[in-house]
């Protein structure tokens, strides 16, 4: 049996389609878990088997989170770890890490998604490349499933350790071989490479300095072999530049390409310090940028040149990133401060507020290399959301709604639906119990730290 649901009566939906649309009194008509008409009230049905009351709203399409470490909410604010570059300050975070459980991924990825989810966030990637203990993949593809989010579940990995001239202490690797069979075996058991899926994995070796040449050639050619994409974290910041000229004499993009990591289905995390060469060889060959404006700032990395980026044909998305260097996981707020940074950097027309919102709808799905996500058309997967425009944070701003969801205060949603099914109504989660999510989060985040020796307050 079809099940219908009707938004309707919305102050404004945008559509981000092809004209890029905002329709006043407009609404959207879904079919099971895909939408089936986008338009004015009139042209729509009138009723469905349920319907949500739009007239106080923006609908848009749900938000596309690229980049995350969902495990790293647990370690938010660690002391020693607020005030380093990259380097310092994942040195200091490693030895706390090793202590993760499966308990505690599973927990966090519940609650990183669960703030996601309020703050407009439909899809989701997290990079997870840290297995100590009974950790495995398999502890945050249950929570997505538990709380409802879609979800790409990169299978991370370090293999390179102190010992061998890498950064992570060596307790935090594992071993080539079994990296590689535990990702085959992760594609053949969860990956869903079909329209409208909620599940697929993704190969992504941690970084260039944390493993080897041979893993990032053998991670490339498993993906390419099974069709599935890939990610790491490329060229962050000045020292991991100088660490790609140093161990590989090249730079991260040269690298990139002699480890056959360029192409549509390949996105790199951050790229702050992509030189000239880069930014080309990324755009000719469609290799997507995960663009996380708060993480750069927190740990001082830099501004990423995302107009030339996009001039030169770079698909860029945007990423939260993990909550050690956010240290939220705010999707509206990490699209105003990619608007922000880059009019600190480039002056005040480098981004219009639409443009961030494209980054973290259309341009997040590009990235994710998905064309059932990120706009709202017939056809289009049915994950929508709505912000009430009557609250503290939008008075005095409703000449132009659509732009004050980025300029104005970061706010939650009212609904979200997810693949046809709403997981947010009237800002309370459906599908997980929020207090008992928070409450156990916090137990296992003291947990954590105190089996690390340090001394939570
Ligand atoms: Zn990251």
């Amino acid at each position: 049996m079809t099940k219908t649901l009707l938004i309707k009566n919305a102050r404004v939906v945008v559509t981000m389609d092809e004209q890029r649309r905002e329709i006043a009194d407009g609404g959207v008509f879904i079919r099971d878990n895909v939408i089936a008409q986008v338009g004015p009230m009139a042209e729509l049905p009138q009723t469905a088997d349920e319907v949500i009351d739009a007239s106080r709203h923006v609908v848009l399409p749900g938000l596309v989170n690229t980049h995350h470490h969902m495990y790293q909410s647990l370690t938010r604010v660690i002391p020693a770890a607020q005030n380093g570059e990259l380097f310092d300050w994942l040195t200091n975070l490693y030895p706390i890490w090793s202590h993760l459980t499966a308990e505690m991924v599973h927990a966090s990825t519940l609650t990183a998604m669960s703030e996601l989810i309020l703050s407009g966030c439909t899809t989701s990637s997290d990079h997870l490349y840290i297995y100590p203990n009974d950790c495995r993949l398999e502890d945050s593809i249950e929570a997505a499933r538990e709380i409802g989010m879609r979800f790409h579940a990169a299978r991370g990995a370090m293999s390179v350790g102190q010992s061998k001239g890498g950064l992570p202490p060596d307790c935090v690797v594992e071993e080539e071989g079994a990296i590689l069979r535990d990702t085959q075996r992760l594609i053949e058991t969860y990956h869903d490479a079909g329209r409208y899926a909620m599940q697929r994995i993704v190969v992504a070796p941690c970084s260039p300095f944390s493993v080897s040449r041979d893993l990032m050639k053998e991670s490339a050619a498993l993906a390419r072999s099974h069709g599935v994409s890939l990610h790491t974290h490329l060229a962050e910041n000045l020292n991991d530049i100088a660490y790609s000229r140093e161990k590989f004499k090249m730079t991260p993009a040269q690298y990139a390409e002699d480890c056959g990591w360029v192409g549509h289905d390949v996105w790199h995390a951050h790229c702050v310090q992509l030189d000239e060469h880069g930014i080309q060889l990324f755009g000719r060959t469609g290799t997507g940028v995960a663009h996380c404006p708060c993480s750069n700032m927190r740990l001082a990395s830099g501004i990423a040149p995302i107009g030339k980026m996009r001039a030169h044909g770079v698909p860029v998305g945007l990423g939260v990133d993990g909550c050690a260097s956010n240290d939220a996981g705010h999707m509206l707020g990490e699209a105003r401060q990619a608007m922000l940074l880059q009019r600190v950097g480039f002056g005040p027309d480098a981004m219009t507020a639409r443009q961030a919102l494209e980054l973290a709808t259309l341009g997040g799905a590009k990235v994710l290399n998905r064309d059932d996500i990120g706009a709202l058309k017939p056809g289009m997967a049915a994950d929508i959301v709505l912000f009430q425009l009557d609250q503290i944070g939008f008075a005095g701003a409703l000449h132009d709604p659509v732009a004050a969801l980025v300029f104005c205060t970061p706010s939650h949603v009212s609904h979200s639906i997810i693949n046809g099914k709403v997981v947010v109504r009237d800002g309370q989660l459906q599908t997980v119990d929020l207090p008992l999510v928070i409450e156990r989060h916090n137990r296992l985040a003291r947990q954590l730290a105190l089996a690390a020796g340090s001394r939570p307050a």
